[in-house]
C-alpha cells in the first residue's frame, strides 16, 4: 500500500510542473502585495522619526540636525511596518527587489536629504 502511494506521489512530481522559477533569469511573479524596497519621498517627510521607531530591525536612521534619512537594506526586513505608520505617506513599497550586493554601497546605504514641509492647517470653524 505504501509502495504505490509512493511511486504515485513520484510520478505525479515527475510529471508536474516546477513550483519553482529560475529567477533572476524569469522575471519574478509581482502583485500589488509584493514587497521588493521600501522607498521614500523626501518632499513630503515632516521629520516625525516615527518609522525609526517603529522600524523592529532599526534599519532607519532619521538625523534631523544633519537633515537626512537612511535606509540600511541589509537590515531591513521589509515588514512594511513604516510605511503603515508614516502619517504623511512619503514611504512606499516598491515591488522592485534591491539588487544583490556584497558591501555597503550607495545604492544599497540609501542617504536622502529630508526636506520638512509644514502639514497643511485646516480652516478652523468659525473663521
Ligand atoms: S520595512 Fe520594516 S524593517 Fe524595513 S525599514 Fe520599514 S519598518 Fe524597518
Ligand atoms: S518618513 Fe514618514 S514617518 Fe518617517 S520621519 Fe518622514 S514623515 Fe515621519
Amino acid at each position: 500500500m505504501g509502495f504505490f502511494e509512493m511511486t504515485k506521489t513520484a510520478l505525479k512530481t515527475v510529471l508536474s510542473r516546477p513550483a519553482t522559477i529560475l529567477y533572476p533569469y524569469q522575471p519574478a511573479k509581482k502583485t500589488g502585495l509584493t514587497r521588493g524596497h521600501v522607498a521614500y519621498d523626501g518632499s513630503k517627510c515632516i521629520s516625525c522619526s516615527i518609522c525609526q521607531k517603529k522600524c523592529p530591525s532599526q534599519a532607519i536612521v532619521l538625523n534631523k540636525e544633519a537633515k537626512t534619512w537612511q535606509i540600511d537594506r541589509f537590515r531591513c526586513v521589509v515588514c512594511n511596518s513604516c510605511v503603515e505608520t508614516c502619517p504623511t505617506k512619503c514611504l512606499s513599497m516598491d515591488t522592485q527587489y534591491t539588487g544583490p550586493a556584497a558591501e555597503k554601497s550607495v545604492e544599497v546605504f540609501t542617504i536622502t536629504y529630508v526636506k520638512p514641509v509644514k502639514p497643511e492647517k485646516k480652516d478652523e470653524p468659525g473663521q
